[in-house]
């Protein structure tokens, strides 16, 4: 049986001529040559390590060119990558190794590159099985214990493939890498994209709008999170001419608003790419490259994907296909409840398909706010707050209420007069919609990716309508 290992996939891919740049640093580039080699003197250090097939390597490690040699290195060995959050405690970092048990956990990928120096490349990839698993990437989840969501290498290869060919990745094109390399973003999307192609990436180990700014004259492609297009637009130094060697801007991982996406075409002349995806599936919709891109939709299905919604028209979005993950790691139980009894994904977003085919996404289900027993769905009064005057974003939250249950209650980052605000909402909603209170803060709370943490606004005011 022919080897299904992702890694000889993406090292298929690599460019014939090794003196091709993979990674472009501020000072020096790394080859494909390089990674090649130092990705197999890695792996034979890994199985020197004591590292089998199946057997987890858990990496926190800042983000570096060497953290990704690891990360292919593991796949070479048919290890399984177990990639943490930089920003986890000790406490938490310690839940993660007691569940996954991994045989080695590596903190320092630059100085483990240092060691692999004396051992032989590996030659030869460990041969594996589509269905093997190649990742464990724990959700971010904010309530309960942190998932495992299991990814096979046939699971990240289709999804790979298909972003290939629908963003028509080529040899030619530069990627701008300013995304963290723990979450499937950074580490899946991006990269494999870049590999698929032999394309060369503008490295950076972080946001920054001035190395980006600088980056985007190089580069041809940049994947983003929402808040590093409005950070970039926030920079009077970011204009159509520093994205003017720009073939294309994506745009995930949280919900990118209408209002940024109209500033940004103002200001390049160039429509976001939106997708939407998650840890369990990677991605799962994307705007089209040649078609119209629509702001507030995130596309359509990729191909393979299927996708629908129960319970009406407006409800939770359930999907399938290669890339969705097979299980959550030891959790037999939160398997079975996140999947329907015909083998659907229950992904707990609440969306709907326009006639056109088009997936809109209306939030979590779990952010679903029940206000003297009528529904409530937060995106739609995060719209209209948005469009007000003062209101840069919004979140809207339902906090316990003694009459209602839960209140409406929005969290605004700008800053305004509530009384006013709560006004000129009624004007425009059901009043069972309309916010009980506003509340104004600098920045709303989000996580590394830029998601707007609603659970911290939850407990933070949790005690609002207390008597
Ligand atoms: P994670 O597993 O950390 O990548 O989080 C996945 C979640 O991010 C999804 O279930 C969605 O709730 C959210 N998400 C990802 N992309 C988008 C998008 N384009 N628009 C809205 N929400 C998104």
């Amino acid at each position: 049986m022919m080897s299904e290992n992702l890694y000889d996939l993406l090292a298929s891919r690599f460019p014939a001529d090794p003196t091709a740049p993979c990674f472009l640093l501020a000072d020096r580039a790394i080859s494909y040559g390089e990674v090649t080699e130092t990705t197999g003197r890695l792996a034979t250090l890994l199985i020197a390590q004591g590292v089998a097939p199946g057997d987890r390597v858990a990496a926190q490690t800042v983000k570096s060119p060497e953290a990704v040699m690891l990360y292919l290195a593991t796949l070479k060995v048919g290890a399984v990558y177990l990639p943490l959050n930089t920003a986890y405690t000790a406490s938490e970092v310690d839940y993660f190794l007691k569940d996954a048990e991994p045989r080695l956990f590596v903190q320092d990928a630059v100085t483990l590159t240092v060691e692999a120096a004396q051992f032989a490349p590996l030659a030869a990839t460990v041969p594996r099985a589509g269905s093997d698993l190649a990742s464990i990437i724990y959700t971010s989840g904010t309530t309960g214990r942190s998932k495992g969501a299991m990814l096979s290498h046939a699971n990240l290869a289709t999804n790979a493939l298909a972003l290939h060919e629908i963003w028509e990745f080529s040899k030619y094109d530069v990627l701008l890498h300013a995304l963290p390399i723990f979450h499937v973003h950074g580490l899946f999307v991006a990269l494999h994209c870049a590999f698929l192609s032999g394309a060369a990436m503008v490295w950076l180990d972080r946001f920054s709008e001035a190395e980006v700014i600088a980056g985007l004259a190089q580069s041809t492609v940049m994947m983003g999170v929402p808040t590093f297009y409005t950070r970039l637009l926030a920079a009077p130094e970011f204009t159509r001419q520093t994205a003017a060697h720009m073939r294309l801007f994506i745009c995930g991982s949280a919900p990118l608003l209408e209002s940024t996406f109209e500033a940004f075409e103002a200001r390049t002349g160039l429509r976001i790419l939106e997708r939407y995806g998650m840890s369990e599936a990677v991605i799962i919709t994307s705007n089209p490259l040649n078609g119209e891109r629509i702001a507030g939709s995130v596309g359509y299905p990729l191909p393979g994907v299927s996708l629908r919604i129960s319970g009406g028209e407006t409800g939770v979005i359930e999907i399938k296909g290669p890339s969705v993950f097979s299980a959550y790691w030891r959790m037999p139980e939160k398997t079975a409840e996140e999947f329907t009894a015909d083998g659907w994904f229950i992904t707990g977003d609440v969306g709907r398909l326009d006639p056109d085919g088009r997936l809109w996404i209306s939030g979590r289900a779990k952010d679903l706010i029940i206000s003297g027993g009528f529904n409530v769905y937060p995106k739609e009064i995060e719209l209209i707050l948005d469009e007000l005057d003062g209101v840069t974003e919004s979140a809207v939250i339902g906090l316990p209420h003694p009459d209602f249950g839960e209140a409406v209650v929005a969290v605004v980052e700008g800053a305004g007069d509530e009384a006013a605000l709560i006004a000129q909402s009624r004007g425009k909603l059901a009043a069972f919609k309309a916010p009980k209170r506003i509340l104004f803060v600098d920045e709303l709370p989000r996580n590394a990716m830029g998601k707007v943490q609603k659970a911290l606004l939850r407990q933070q005011h949790a005690r609002l309508f207390e008597a």
